[in-house]
């Protein structure tokens, strides 16, 4: 088939009313896009990961729960479980402890971790407080 020039303008124009103007395409520029979106994953994972890593540090630097805290006072929170006053907490039987507390999310080993109980503080691993749990 043959166009005439003006046969050949009324088809382009016919093809770019339909379809829009042909897409340009800069292949550098798609290339630094998918670098640049590449190097965003990466460094949004990198931070995921460091702000994990500074959260588990900042909750095993946390000050250490007072016994006078008021909630520590309500819930019968002692740093050493035999000094619970058994009178008042006869829930309290010997060998309970927030290191074997279903609750307690110090590492195995640690003389403290935190308990969501008392947010933001620490409690010593031979504590106990009446919100005791018996790990599963
Ligand atoms: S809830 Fe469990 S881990 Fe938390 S302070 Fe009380 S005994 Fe310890």
């Amino acid at each position: 088939m043959t166009l005439s020039p003006r046969g050949a303008r009324s088809l382009a124009a016919g093809f770019v009313g339909q379809h829009g103007p042909p897409a340009i395409t800069d292949p550098l520029k798609e290339t630094s896009m998918s670098i640049s979106r590449r190097a965003f994953i990466e460094n949004g994972a990198i931070l995921i990961a460091a702000v994990g890593v500074s959260s588990v540090a900042l909750s095993d630097s946390a000050p250490m729960l007072s016994e006078s805290d008021p909630t520590a006072v309500g819930l019968g929170y002692k740093a050493k479980a035999s000094a619970v006053d058994k009178a008042k907490f006869p829930q309290y039987a010997a060998g309970q402890m927030c290191s074997n507390c279903a609750l307690y999310q110090g590492a195995a080993g640690a003389s403290s971790g935190p308990c969501p109980i008392y947010p933001g503080k620490s409690e010593a691993a031979a504590g106990w407080c009446s919100s005791y749990a018996k790990k599963g």
